[in-house]
C-alpha cells in the first residue's frame, strides 16, 4: 500500500511512502552535513591515449564513505542533491577537492595530468566562472588543468543563458567536455553553438560494439562527425579489447573505462602516472 486517493482527488500517502520521505529526508541531513565536515571523497578515473596508451587525464567523481551505509555511489546522492538544491555546495566543494589534490601533486612535482569535474545544471549560473576562477587562482593552478565534464541537460537552463557562460569559461583558459554525448534530446542542433574541445561517446552506445550493427553506426556516426568538428573522442565505458580495438579503429582518440582502470583513490592514480602505467594496445 503506497498511495490511496481519497474521494476528495487528494494523495494520501501510506506507511510505504511514509518511510522512502523519512528515509530521503534523513540522507538529504547526512549528505548536508558531509559537505560541510569534508566526509566526502573523489576519486579518479584515469584516460588513456589510443595512440600510445599513456595517461593523458583523469576525471574525478564524487563518493560518499558512510558511516553505516558504507561507500555510496553518486547515482544514490548526486539527484538528491540535485533536487534539494544542495547540489550548489556540493559541486563547490568538487572543485576546491579537485584544485586543492591538482596543489597537492603539483607541490610533490607529480607529473600534471589535467582533471575533469562534473558539473550539474544547477551550478551553471552566471557567477561560475568566477566561482571557479577564484578557487583554482587560489590554489596557483593553471586553469588548463581544469576540465568541465558537462552535459545537454544544461539547456534546461536556455541556451542564451548557458552558451556566454561555456564561452566565458573558455575565454579564462578552462575546457569543455560534452559529457554521455548521444543521451540528450538536442545533439546536433546545439552540438555546433557549444565551444567545447571533447565529446564522450555515452557508455550506452559502447556496450554494443562490435556485435550490433546499429551501435557500430551510431558510434561510427558520432565519431566522424565529433572529428570534423575538430574535437577530441572519448569513449567512455570501455570494458574489453574488442570494444577498444573498434572504436580505435573509427579514430577515437582516448579511452576511459575498466578495461584501462576504475575510478581510484587520489594516491594510486599519482602512482599510475608516476609509474607511467600505460593501456596495453596490443
Ligand atoms: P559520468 O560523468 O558519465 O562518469 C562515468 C561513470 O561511468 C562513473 O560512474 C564511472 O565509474 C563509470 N564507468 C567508467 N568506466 C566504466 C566501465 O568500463 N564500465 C561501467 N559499467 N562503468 C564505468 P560513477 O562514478 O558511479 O558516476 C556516475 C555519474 O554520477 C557520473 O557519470 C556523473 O554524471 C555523476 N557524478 C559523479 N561525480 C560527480 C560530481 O562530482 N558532480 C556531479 N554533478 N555529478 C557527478
Ligand atoms: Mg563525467
Ligand atoms: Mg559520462
Ligand atoms: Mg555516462
Amino acid at each position: 500500500r503506497v498511495q490511496q486517493t481519497s474521494d476528495s482527488g487528494y494523495l494520501f500517502f501510506g506507511p510505504a511512502m511514509n518511510i522512502r520521505a523519512k528515509e530521503l529526508w534523513q540522507l538529504e541531513g547526512e549528505l548536508r552535513q558531509a559537505v560541510n565536515e569534508n566526509a566526502l571523497v573523489l576519486h579518479y578515473q584515469p584516460k588513456a591515449s589510443l595512440r600510445n596508451g599513456r595517461i593523458v587525464g583523469a576525471e574525478a567523481l564524487i563518493r560518499w564513505p558512510h558511516p553505516v551505509q558504507g561507500m555510496i555511489p553518486p547515482s544514490r546522492f548526486v539527484p538528491l542533491a540535485e533536487e534539494t538544491g544542495l547540489i550548489y555546495s556540493l559541486g563547490n566543494w568538487v572543485i576546491e577537492a579537485a584544485c586543492r589534490q591538482i596543489h597537492d601533486w603539483m607541490r610533490k612535482s607529480i607529473p600534471l595530468i589535467p582533471i575533469a569535474v562534473n558539473l550539474s545544471a544547477r551550478q551553471f549560473d552566471a557567477q561560475l566562472p568566477d566561482r571557479i576562477s577564484e578557487i583554482v587562482e587560489r590554489h596557483g593552478i593553471p586553469p588548463e588543468m581544469l576540465r568541465l565534464e558537462i552535459t545537454e541537460s544544461l539547456l534546461v537552463r536556455g541556451a542564451e543563458l548557458v552558451i556566454p557562460i561555456m564561452n566565458d569559461l573558455v575565454a579564462r583558459g578552462f575546457s569543455l567536455s560534452l559529457d554521455d554525448f548521444g543521451t540528450g534530446y538536442s545533439s546536433l542542433a546545439y552540438l555546433k553553438k557549444f565551444p567545447i574541445s571533447t565529446l564522450k561517446i555515452d557508455r550506452s552506445f559502447v556496450i554494443g560494439v562490435p556485435q550490433d550493427k546499429n551501435d557500430c553506426a551510431i558510434a561510427q556516426a558520432i565519431v566522424t562527425m565529433g572529428k570534423q568538428l575538430d574535437h577530441e573522442i572519448v569513449a567512455e565505458g570501455i570494458e574489453n579489447k574488442a570494444q577498444m580495438d573498434f572504436l580505435r579503429s573509427l579514430g577515437c582518440d582516448q579511452l576511459q573505462g575498466y578495461l584501462f582502470s576504475p575510478p581510484v583513490p587520489a594516491d594510486r592514480l599519482a602512482e599510475m602516472v608516476c609509474k607511467d602505467h600505460r593501456l596495453s594496445l596490443e
